[in-house]
């Protein structure tokens, strides 16, 4: 056994690196700049976690969602590691003053990349030595990524002002333009690349598409016969996650929860621990759900809405089968889920009307931008990223609007920008789309989208290569065991919420 799985075993007691990660840490340990895309479930997190006890200095974890990072540290609390922290808007001001008070005392930090934009912090994390900055879930920093973050664009300045520590990049799912993309936003040097094909054989891709909602329903209903569990059922609202969970609940005797941006803190960390041991067969979720899940044996994805991009549909169906069991993704979609993702991914954008009001001339516009924007109304979104790319232009300055440039050129170029983004997302919706012709196998599409080479026969590759297979609760009954880490010994969520609670009040 090498040096590097003694002292895997002794921190997190795994007997094995899972593939990829044994080559991910040794080349983040030899202070080379990383980027490495493993799908969801091939242990992302341990490609930093080992790095942090190993490595002298501090790690930064940048993280795009706040929940997740919570979860991530309450996990990692869960396991008996005293020395992660997070700082983020979720913290009230006496937990963020803590967290900052000992400083020292971590060993690895999760922030959001909107915390990293605030000067006086970037000065007080410089105090310390940061031996490695990560960036997870990096396609947020590439223009041709989904969720795309403007605040993401200044963590190649953040890292200079660190002294530029070794950067590790970690994604699910990326095409070749988005790898350049950030390789060359966060100025890395000659990085290391690691790649795991993103096709995944133990999952059976099925897609159903139906006339009309009553028949979605009736078809999700009929799916719930026999289905392999646990399993997590996207939605594409919050009121469809709540209704398909008391669906589930009543016509498959399932035990079933929902789980959104609106249930409270103390529900999702109760939700999930009950997922997590077993105590609930079915979550229904909108995608805020199952980034930071660690369950390796998630049978069954259902997705009840079509969502944005290929890239997004990867990130959520391999969530299923990270233990290498067979395992199922299931589409259902009707005709207005179509619609509702494309309003949806049109409105990630400030459309023309917005921007017209907020330019000098326009009704909503002050010589503030604060007030400009708070008298339209904008979203914090479209706030951050305004504010970004108006100060880029030189269009603001210190927050004021800079009358001396030419802010109608600016307008346009905006403009122009956002026309292009908006086309670019519609193309990679249409890819999606895809999905619902009924006579193109799955996988190649896949394939395709990622130049992949073709992988031999599967036995149950989609709905298309095997019209009348399923996957059912019985195909892998008891045949092979998970190589997850025991969680605390105590076994009820009840408990375990408790010790959690507990360590969160201590920090
Ligand atoms: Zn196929």
């Amino acid at each position: 056994m090498s040096d590097l799985e003694n002292e895997l075993r002794r921190h997190f007691g795994y007997r094995s690196f899972r593939p990829y990660q044994k080559e991910v840490v040794e080349s983040v340990l030899a202070e080379s700049d990383t980027i490495a895309f493993l799908p969801t479930g091939m242990g992302k997190s341990l490609c930093y976690q080992l790095p942090a006890k190993l490595m002298t200095g501090l790690t930064i974890v940048v993280s795009p969602l706040v929940s997740l990072m919570e979860d991530q540290v309450i996990q990692l609390r869960s396991k008996g590691e005293k020395n992660a922290a997070h700082l983020s808007s979720l913290l009230s001001n006496e937990e963020r003053r803590f967290v900052l008070k000992h400083l020292n005392r971590w060993s690895l930090l999760f922030v959001s990349p909107e915390m990293l934009s605030q000067q006086w912090l970037v000065k007080k994390l410089a105090a310390r030595k940061v031996s490695l900055f990560v960036v997870d879930e990096a396609h947020c920093i590439s223009q041709w990524g989904h969720e795309f973050r403007t605040d993401y664009l200044r963590l190649a300045d953040v890292r200079k002002s660190l002294g530029q520590p070794v950067c590790l990049a970690l994604t699910a799912t990326a095409t070749q333009e988005v790898e350049e993309d950030i390789v060359s936003k966060m100025h890395m040097v000659r990085p290391e690349r690691f790649r795991a094909p993103v096709n995944r054989g133990n999952i059976f891709l099925q897609v159903h598409t139906c006339e009309n909602e009553y028949e979605k329903q009736r078809e999700f209903v009929k799916y719930l016969q026999g289905f392999a569990q646990p399993a997590i059922c996207y939605a594409g609202t919050r009121q469809d996650a709540e209704d398909y969970a008391h669906l589930a609940a009543k016509t498959g005797g399932l035990r079933t929860a929902y789980y959104h941006g609106g249930v409270s803190k103390e529900d999702r960390i109760m939700i999930q621990q009950q997922f997590l041991n077993d105590e609930l067969d079915m979550i229904c979720a909108t995608n805020a759900f199952g980034m930071g899940i660690d369950k390796s044996d998630i049978r069954t994805i259902i997705h009840l809405y079509l969502p944005q991009s290929v890239e997004q549909y990867l990130q959520e169906t391999g969530r299923a089968g990270r233990d290498g069991g067979q395992s199922a993704a299931k589409m259902i979609v009707a005709g207005d889920d179509v619609r509702l993702s494309l309003r949806m991914l049109q409105r990630d954008l400030p459309d023309s009307r917005i921007i017209a009001s907020i330019f000098p001339g326009g009704l909503y516009h002050r010589p503030f931008w604060n007030e400009t924007a708070e008298l339209a109304g904008l979203e914090d979104i479209y706030h951050r990223m305004l504010h970004f790319y108006l100060e880029q232009a030189g269009a603001l300055k210190e927050g004021k609007w800079d009358y001396t440039v030419q802010t109608e050129e600016i307008k346009e170029r905006l403009l122009e920008r956002f026309r292009r983004r908006r086309f670019e997302k519609e193309r990679q919706y249409k890819k999606m789309q895809e999905f619902l012709n009924k006579d193109t196998c799955i996988r190649a599409l896949i394939r395709d989208y990622f130049n992949e080479e073709p992988e031999s026969q599967l036995s149950l590759c989609c709905n298309v290569c095997h019209p009348n297979s399923q996957v059912d609760a019985k195909m892998n009954a008891g045949s092979f065991q998970t190589d997850s880490a025991p969680v605390n010994g105590s076994g009820s969520w009840r408990n375990m919420l408790q010790t959690i609670l507990r360590q969160s009040e201590e920090t």
